[in-house]
């Protein structure tokens, strides 16, 4: 009897040490596998914090500003260039759409999209004290996986650059065929003349071929002037750049403008020291110098005088003036008058038969070579024009 109980005592200790390892075993794997688990929710969140972090990124590296809103019209979402363009903080995230951009078309076009999916091409213009700005806007209604509404994505192209390119455009044809058919009416009114008996007057048939000619000269100077320009613009200018003696393309110039500088009865004096070299080249040097040279024998006063004189600055750099004792430019011409077609005095202009766009073609040649222009001038005192040039290493 005693045997038998001493047999079942020593089954159930062994039984209940054999479960006591058994738990423990399970409580071992469990844990793990709790470790396991919480160790891949961690790395799923970095994950995901990481990804929306590149999300984020790339969202704000878009020129295009990006709005997410949820159903509620509040942002989800709101990248750098929609903060820029609307003018508010990066973290716009939970306010409406109207407090944050404070434009109600915007918010009623996210309006717009609980009835309609989609929104292409919208434009809008965002009036304001200074500049204007005008945005494209497409936009999007996101739905969730039960087809319910959630939210939308609206996304603004910046059109401003654009609308300016354009009005520049427009207003540069608008300039050039008015230029054109000034010249051209007279060359046909003349022509016309002629047929209509004029040519039989010796006096008359000489006068009016004079004007054909004058004319037909000035369309040509516009025309090669456009296309120095459209060269320039288009950056296909190849410069032959080489050491360039300041000194002796001043000359040259003098030399060539010196009847025209004569029929003024104007002095133009050439300042420059003969050690200056430039790094230019000397075709386009010689071209910006014969433009100032040129507008301050034809603006400057009669019997005027004309200097050139140029300087080496701090920098290194070169700066050569053409100064003249003309009647000198107001401050509110001076501002404009490296812009094509600007003509401070309109006559004067077109009595010389200036096609108002050498002051363009110069400050685009200058700074084709790296250099800079400028022009200082009082009403009455005469005027200087600057630009710069790099000098030529040695
Ligand atoms: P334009 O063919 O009319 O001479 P430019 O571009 O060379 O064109 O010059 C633009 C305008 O600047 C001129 O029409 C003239 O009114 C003014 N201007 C240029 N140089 C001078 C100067 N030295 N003195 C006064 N006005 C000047």
């Amino acid at each position: 009897m005693n045997f038998l109980l001493a047999f079942l005592l020593f089954l159930a200790v062994g039984f209940a040490a054999a479960w006591t390892a058994e738990r423990a075993r399970r409580q071992r794997t469990e844990a793990a596998h709790l470790r396991e688990i919480d160790e891949q929710r961690t790395h799923r969140e970095i994950e995901l914090r990481a990804q929306t972090e590149r999300t984020v990124a790339l969202f704000d590296r878009m020129i295009e500003g990006l709005i997410v809103i949820d159903a509620g019209g509040r942002i989800r979402l709101a990248n750098r260039a929609a903060g820029e363009l609307f003018g508010f903080p990066s973290p716009a995230i939970g306010r409406t759409i109207l407090e944050a951009t404070r434009h109600h078309e915007v918010a009623a076009l996210a309006t717009r999209l609980d009835r309609e999916p989609e929104i292409l091409g919208h434009e809008l213009r965002l009036e304001a004290v200074e500049n204007s700005k005008f945005l494209q806007v497409n936009a999007l209604a996101l739905r969730d996986e039960a087809g319910g509404r959630d939210g939308a994505i609206l996304v603004f192209h910046d059109l401003t650059q654009l609308r300016q390119l354009e009005s520049v455009r427009q207003e540069f044809v608008a300039n050039v065929s008015h230029e054109l058919r000034t010249p051209l009416s007279l060359i046909k009114s003349a022509t016309e003349t002629l047929l209509d008996g004029g040519k039989e007057d010796a006096a008359a048939l000489t006068r009016f071929l004079q004007i054909i000619e004058k004319h037909a000269n000035r369309l040509t100077l516009l025309i090669d002037d456009l296309l120095m320009l459209s060269t320039l613009d288009s950056g296909n200018m190849r410069l032959n750049l080489q050491p360039v003696s300041v000194r002796a393309g001043v000359s040259e110039v003098i030399s060539d403008l010196k009847s025209r500088a004569s029929l003024r009865g104007a002095v133009v004096e050439n300042l420059v020291a003969a050690p200056l070299i430039a790094d230019a080249d000397p075709d386009r040097l010689r071209q910006v110098l014969s433009n100032l040279i040129e507008n301050a024998v034809k603006y400057g006063r009669l019997e005027g005088r004309v200097t050139v004189s140029a300087r080496v600055l701090e920098t290194g750099r070169i700066e050569v003036a053409v100064c003249d004792d003309g009647p000198g430019i107001s401050d509110e011409a001076c501002a404009r008058i490296f812009e094509r077609f600007y003509r401070a005095d309109k006559a004067r202009s077109r009595e010389q038969g200036g096609t108002g766009l050498g002051l363009s073609i110069v400050k685009h040649v200058v700074q084709a070579h790296g250099g800079e222009v400028r022009v200082e001038s009082k009403l009455g005192s005469g005027s200087t024009f600057f630009f710069t040039l790099g000098t030529a290493k040695a």
